[in-house]
């Protein structure tokens, strides 16, 4: 296995950089990899049709699936990424582990490194859900939180993992060993539906590594697939550069959305950006951005219709769903996949702030009364 840069295609043996050291660019992996994932569990994560969501779209005439990533260790998609990044780490000998996170990828690294025995330290924003801090603490790491948006995070996990010699596991592009540990998405997604390749693959998007492993994995696997990277509309770097039909990113101002997983501004790392737009067009698909409403919106469906609790980031493919079809973007016969990233027990607040059939029972002897409440609440459902 070697390292190659993206931009100038410069290649490197295996070692632990972070940029191109010709032209700065993202470096990725190519060749087999003889050094083992650190693993405990996660990845085969099922593949669940969605069939109560499609009777709720109107006109929509296809298959919707959901590919439901709350089921690994930590309950996101980032243990595939950290798995295969220690499990690096640990084969060059480093001491430790850092990573800069809106919570997910933090609480991954704190999992693995807990069972790996490995110090690790996590920078995340000061203001990321309870749930994900709490989960971060629970493992013991060093926690460390930044004011401000996650780029100053980001900038912070640089500056340690240089000082302490440290492996870097933040997962944007900046460690080719995490982003290798996606591919495998990819595959899954075909392995899983058989008879056929996905029409579209839906994906929750911040700097976009998840766009690139399931572009990867589908392309190795023979699939053509558009890509559809969703990202939240009060934070949608790339959604701007696609609709003007620009080339490059730029990077957000301050990010307000509820969806924390994809609030990255990518200030510092643009060119992350600009990857991830370039392989969405080289698959013929689009970007678009959904607002908290819509969010909300799509939590709500996918917990009720389906069974599936997700954090806002989770659920905004589905929330994408009646955009693309609106746009014309969902032709008969249309085979969906939805990337559901991470779980709804790390950010449960947009869930606690909904309407909910939730009655005090005054007393429970009084079986007669209760049970005439739940007929009532019954009624209301249908
Ligand atoms: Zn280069």
């Amino acid at each position: 296995m070697n390292l190659r840069c993206v931009e100038c295609e410069a290649t490197f043996p295996p070692q632990l950089i972070y940029q191109c050291p010709a032209c700065g660019g993202i470096l990725e992996t190519v060749g087999q990899d003889a050094v083992a994932a650190f693993s405990f569990g996660e990845g085969g994560t099922p593949l669940l049709r969605a069939s109560r969501i499609e009777a709720e779209l109107p006109g929509f005439s296809g298959e919707i699936w959901l590919k439901d990533e709350t089921r690994n260790p930590s309950g996101s998609f980032k243990d595939r990424l950290i798995a295969s990044a220690l499990g690096r780490a640990i084969a060059m000998g480093l001491r430790g582990v850092v990573c800069a996170s809106s919570g997910n990828a933090g609480a991954s690294t704190a999992a693995y490194a807990a069972r790996a025995g490995v110090p690790a330290i996590i920078v995340v924003p000061a203001h990321t859900p309870l749930g994900k801090v709490t989960q971060i603490a629970a493992y013991g790491a060093i926690l460390l939180l930044v004011e401000g948006h996650y780029s100053r995070s980001y900038d912070l996990a640089r500056a340690l993992a240089e000082k302490h010699g440290f492996a870097n596991l933040t997962t944007t592009f900046i460690n080719p060993y995490a982003v290798a540990g996606l591919t495998a998405v990819g595959h899954e997604i075909v392995a899983q539906l058989g008879r056929q390749a996905p029409s579209h693959v839906l994906i929750p998007t911040g700097s976009g590594p998840l766009v690139k492993g399931v572009w990867q994995g589908l392309r190795e696997a023979g699939a053509s697939t558009r890509l559809v990277a969703v990202q939240a509309a009060g934070c949608a770097p790339i959604v701007r550069a696609f609709e003007v039909g620009a080339q490059h990113v730029t990077a957000w101002g301050m990010p307000e959305t509820i969806a924390s997983g994809i609030s990255d501004p990518l200030i510092g790392y643009e060119r992350d950006g600009s990857y991830t737009l370039r392989l969405v067009r080289e698959s013929r698909g689009l970007a678009l951005s959904v607002s908290d409403d819509e969010l909300r919106s799509a939590m709500r469906m996918l917990a009720r219709l389906e069974g599936v609790y997700a954090e806002p980031t989770g659920a905004s493919p589905i929330a994408a769903l009646p955009k693309l079809l609106a746009g014309g973007h969902l032709p008969t016969g249309a085979c969906i996949v939805c990337m559901i990233t991470g779980h709804g027990f790390k950010d449960g607040r947009a869930y606690q702030e909904m309407p909910a059939r939730t009655h005090r029972v005054e007393d429970p002897h009084d079986t007669a009364a209760v049970a005439r409440l739940c007929e009532a609440a019954m009624h209301d459902f249908a």
